[in-house]
């Protein structure tokens, strides 16, 4: 397919890939966004993405996607003081089931702060680029969907502006009203809804930090039903440490740093409280998140000619299993392989819609855990559903074979499906007896 002006309203980790994806197939592309973008490589985060005020882990499977969208970027990020941990091997992992072994998986995971990393996106896809350009501080008021040509209407230096364009992309964030948008031209959007009741409190550190031997990040998850807290401690650029604690059924982090490093101290395993308890914090951030949303855009035969929508605008999970970035990151490489065959821009929405469709599921079953996490229809089989992915767990605190393929799931480098290739699954059902020996015998 090929398009004359393609319109991105925002220019965050899905309006920078999108463009990545389809410069190719546009002959201009402008981005805009509301915020004040810094013209220079940036550690700091920006007023309209708040999120980045805390840990943002790249998935695997989503450093790899954004990687052959945007070549060079892991070099950039390395040369600018990312840190490139081992999943398995450099990480302490506390997860729901137990620890999981420590042995080399080389399955790597890039540790960058979120703000860093939107800045070298930006740069590498505009220095490669001479169809893109990028204009900051630029609200959208409106986009106008037409027959084909839409209008995208913003305010400049308090000037309106209304520019046409045959591909208007949606990258708006939680914000996006695209579905009324859609909705208002006759198409229904189904959605759905989860409501986990999650809050976040991040602290950022400058100085060295007491981590356990070799490792490098730490990792300790919730577990239901009587464990709803856990934290995480990621080194990033410029040898800073964020620590994000988190808590589900509305048992929101505290906000001073006192009752922080008691919290640190009250989850399953206090690996990271001993890590920090010398240190002080120079920011401390909240952040609450209580609804979860997929949009099923495209889902059914109709569709806008022209229009698309992509990134947190489909939908936003909860953080906790930090598919974000990384679902964006495959939806992307997905539409810039689709674009060469396509014929309607409603196939393109459908190859994004269903990218995330496998983290949405996961994520929500994960909620579903939780006695406070509200829903409107359960899914059938949860119970069994459960039980399959404690097994799973379990395994993967034993057997190595099904570590990597679990860190691989999580990850995003594989599908849940792998768990059901028959050399995976015996190995989960013959680890179970492994397990219960062991515990019989403490
Ligand atoms: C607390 C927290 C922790 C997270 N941790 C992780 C993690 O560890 N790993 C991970 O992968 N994901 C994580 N996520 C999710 C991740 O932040 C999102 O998935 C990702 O930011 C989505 O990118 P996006 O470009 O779709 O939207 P956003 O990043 O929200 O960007 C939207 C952009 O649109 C612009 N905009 C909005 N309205 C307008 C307008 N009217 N005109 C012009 N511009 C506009 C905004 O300025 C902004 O730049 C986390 C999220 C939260 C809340």
């Amino acid at each position: 397919m090929r398009f004359d002006t393609a319109v991105i309203v925002g220019g965050s980790i899905s309006g920078l890939l999108t463009a990545a994806a389809i410069k190719d197939h546009c002959n201009k592309i402008e981005i805009l966004d509301k915020d004040a973008i810094p013209q220079e490589l940036s550690s700091t985060s920006r007023k309209y993405v708040p999120q980045a005020q805390h840990a943002h882990l790249i998935l695997a499977g989503g450093e790899t996607a954004m990687e052959s969208l945007v070549p060079g970027l892991r070099k950039l990020a390395l040369e600018e003081g990312a840190v490139l941990l081992d999943a398995t091997r450099d990480w302490y992992s506390c997860f729901q089931e137990g620890m999981l072994p420590t042995y080399r998986s080389d399955i790597s995971t890039l540790c960058i702060s979120r703000a860093l990393l939107e800045t070298l996106l930006r740069k590498l896809i505009l220095e490669n680029s001479d169809n893109i350009v990028f204009k900051d501080s630029v609200r959208v008021q409106q986009i106008e969907l037409g027959e084909g040509q839409h209008r995208v209407i913003y305010t400049s230096k308090g000037e309106t502006i209304s520019r046409a364009a045959d591909l208007a992309v949606d990258a708006r964030g939680r914000g996006s009203d695209a579905k009324k948008l859609v909705e208002e031209k006759g198409i229904h959007v189904k959605s759905e809804i989860v409501k986990p009741f999650i809050g976040y409190t991040s602290a950022w550190f400058n100085m060295p930090l007491n981590l356990p031997g070799n490792k490098r990040g730490l990792i300790v998850m919730a577990r239901s039903p009587n464990n709803p807290t856990g934290a995480v401690l990621v080194p990033v650029e410029e040898g800073r440490y964020v620590l994000t604690c988190f808590g589900f059924n509305r048992n929101y982090p505290p906000e001073t740093w006192h009752e922080i490093l008691e919290f640190t101290r009250s989850v399953r395993d206090t690996v990271i409280y001993e890590a920090i308890k010398e240190a002080k914090p120079h920011t401390i951030k909240v952040f609450h998140k209580d609804v979860n949303y997929f949009h099923r855009f495209a889902k059914n035969r109709d569709w806008i000619d022209g229009f698309l929508v992509v990134g947190d605008a489909i939908s936003s999970f909860n953080p906790i299993y930090g598919q974000g970035m990384a679902t964006a990151a495959i939806a992307s490489v997905r539409l810039n392989e689709i674009l060469h065959t396509a014929q309607d821009t409603r196939t393109l929405q459908q190859v994004l819609t269903d990218t995330y469709k496998d983290p949405w599921i996961v994520s929500g079953n994960e909620d579903l855990r939780w006695s406070g996490t509200e829903v409107e229809n359960r899914p059938f089989g949860l119970a069994a559903i459960h039980t399959m992915g404690d097994r799973i767990a379990r395994a993967a605190t034993i057997d190595k074979e099904v570590t990597t393929a679990y860190v691989k799931v999580l990850h995003m480098l594989e599908r849940p499906t792998t768990f059901f290739h028959p050399k995976i699954l015996l190995k989960i059902f013959s680890s179970q007896k492994v397990k219960q020996e062991n515990s019989a015998r403490v």
